[in-house]
């Protein structure tokens, strides 16, 4: 048994008894371990992603499910950096919205380490604000994914980390979901993932 799998093991109850969503993966990014109880709790509620049944993920690259591939290199650059740097932890804030809830949260990645190795890294996501507000359907993202396969409408792009929206509409600027219906922004469109200049400009390193 290797030491990470005795972590995982032993630790599933740790997971769980932390706040907020935990799961950690291996160097290489696969998902071994999931605080059960709360990732569901979590899923259930959030309408933040269609992806999230722990049994599927376990197992699985977590880069499979960060939609967009900018936002995949830099969670892939946050990797890298604690695998290089363990002491030095990587926290970042980020949007999670629901149809009819907005969502601050705050993920934290840190090392997890045998001697000098690093054999993981924790990540553990925390809501730190979650208020309701009138719905926007850009949000809803199993109807924007039906949307995606049904029909050829116009694609915007979200910013994953603060949830500004890049579209023809607003001339290709970055501006808040609010805007862009102000604008005259349809709800008829696909969603793509991205990260706009600000949050890259705040978390690339
Ligand atoms: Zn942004």
């Amino acid at each position: 048994m290797t030491f990470l799998t005795s972590v995982v093991i032993n630790g599933d109850a740790v997971l769980s008894a932390l706040e907020g969503v935990c799961y950690i993966a291996d160097p290489d990014g696969k998902v071994v371990g999931i605080g059960d109880s709360n990732w569901t709790r979590f899923a259930e509620s959030a309408e933040c992603s269609a992806e999230l049944d722990v049994r599927r993920v376990v197992g699985r690259s977590l880069f499979d499910y960060i939609a967009g591939d900018d936002v995949r290199a830099l969670y892939q650059s946050h990797m890298a950096s604690i695998l290089a740097v363990p002491a030095e932890s990587v926290s970042f804030h980020f949007r999670c919205d629901g149809p009819f809830v907005r969502r601050e949260m705050r993920m934290n990645m840190s090392a997890i380490q045998n001697g000098e190795d690093v054999v993981g890294v924790l990540f553990q996501s925390l809501t730190l604000d979650e208020r309701d507000r009138p719905p926007i359907s850009l949000f809803d993202y199993e109807a924007k994914l039906r949307e995606y396969f049904d029909s050829p409408a116009p694609i915007v792009t979200l910013c994953s980390y603060c949830h500004a929206v890049k579209s023809d509409t607003a001339e290709n600027r970055w501006v808040p979901a609010e805007s862009y219906y102000a604008a005259g922004g349809s709800e008829k469109v696909r969603i793509s993932h991205g990260i706009c200049p600000a949050c890259y400009k705040k978390n690339a390193r």
